[in-house]
């Protein structure tokens, strides 16, 4: 349920509230928000407690919250969250750009296109150095040294780095180096490296598994907010249909659903969502123009010779036409980029 404080409630009533929510057995959750402070009070409801949490004083009122979702849902959090990372702003107005390649290679590689991607506009680096692959005979990333390597891609550009996590014994390695946590699509419903992810400090990018509905995407994103971890984008990375033209089948309708469901922020991964060069710059702007907080390219110098997903990924001037092309539909829908 959620505990609405009065209009100018002071911070000794917001803390009495959370010491008896607290009390009760629940989770406490504050979210002070521009015209109130609400306490989400997340767990197993027993007789009374609603009672005795609504006369303690400053409470306005106790509402249920009615999605499965709790700490993610608009219904305790009205206003958008705003992720912050460096100089990448996502949600709440503003649209990050992470771009780089698929996987971390080498040092050529990586430098260089964190060069070309910073000039084009890119707000931070992404590059896996622990690679989920279908196959076990296909290239698994460079590993810690892929993590070194983006640690210096960001020394030399300033960019934050994005970067996959595949296992909860390897999240402390990797948040070692990232500034950005990756949950990939095919881990979304690993709910102990959720809760992993969810006691650091580092931002998360939850990916949408290809199977996964929505209401599941929301769900796996709880297990990370109720450890305490507020900063989650959630990824739309395509979906599994009949289709077989597009690697995946991008639905778009996902960002305007999820704005109206939870405050956290939507990024599109046009990459991925399709798996075809060719489509990525279109679907990149239409994700701008529907409202995309957020936009995760794969960009490589030489997407032939890339040892994962070439096929699907940009070089260095079709990353620039399309963040110029983006740009512009941002000023067009007043977002900024
Ligand atoms: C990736 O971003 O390179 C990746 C493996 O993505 P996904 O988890 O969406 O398949
Ligand atoms: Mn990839």
């Amino acid at each position: 349920m959620i505990v609405v404080m009065k209009k100018g409630a002071t911070q000794e009533q917001v803390d009495h509230v959370v010491q008896r929510v607290d009390e009760l057995g629940l989770k406490s959750h504050v979210i002070v928000g521009t015209e109130r402070t609400v306490v989400a009070a997340i767990g197993e409801k027993r007789e009374h407690m609603k009672e005795s949490l609504a006369v303690v004083s400053g409470v306005d009122e106790i509402v249920p919250i009615l999605a499965p979702y709790k700490v993610a849902s608009r219904e305790v959090k009205p206003d958008p969250t705003e992720v912050v990372v460096g100089d990448m702003r996502v949600g709440a107005g503003s649209v990050g750009v992470m771009a780089g390649p698929c996987s971390v290679e080498s040092e050529a590689q990586i430098l260089s296109t964190a060069q070309a991607v910073r000039e084009a506009g890119a707000t931070a680096l992404r590059g896996g150095a622990f690679k989920p692959r279908t196959s076990p005979y296909s290239f698994q990333g460079l590993k810690e040294e892929g993590l070194k390597l983006m640690a210096a891609a960001r020394d030399q550009t300033g960019l934050a780095i994005v970067t996959e996590v595949m296992a909860t014994d390897e999240v402390d390695l990797v948040a070692r180096y990232a500034d950005v946590l990756q949950v990939g699509a095919r881990n979304m419903q690993n709910y102990r490296l959720l809760e992993a992810v969810g006691n650091t400090d580092c931002p998360v990018l939850l990916k949408r598994g290809p199977s996964a509905t929505i209401d599941e995407l929301l769900l796996a994103a709880e297990y990370i907010l109720n450890e305490g971890n507020p900063n989650v984008m959630l990824c739309e990375r395509g979906i599994r249909t009949f289709e077989s033209h597009t690697r995946f089948t991008l639905p778009l309708a996902t960002v305007t659903y999820l704005h109206q469901k939870t405050h956290l922020p939507v990024v599109i991964d046009p990459s991925h969502g399709t798996g075809h060069s060719v489509l990525v710059p279109d679907m990149a702007a239409a994700a701008v123009a529907i409202g995309a907080d957020g936009l995760i390219i794969e960009v490589h110098p030489d997407p032939e010779r890339a040892l994962s997903d070439g096929y699907q990924s940009l070089n260095f001037a079709q990353f620039q036409a399309t963040m110029e092309k983006c740009r512009r539909i941002a000023d067009a829908v007043g977002k900024k980029m």
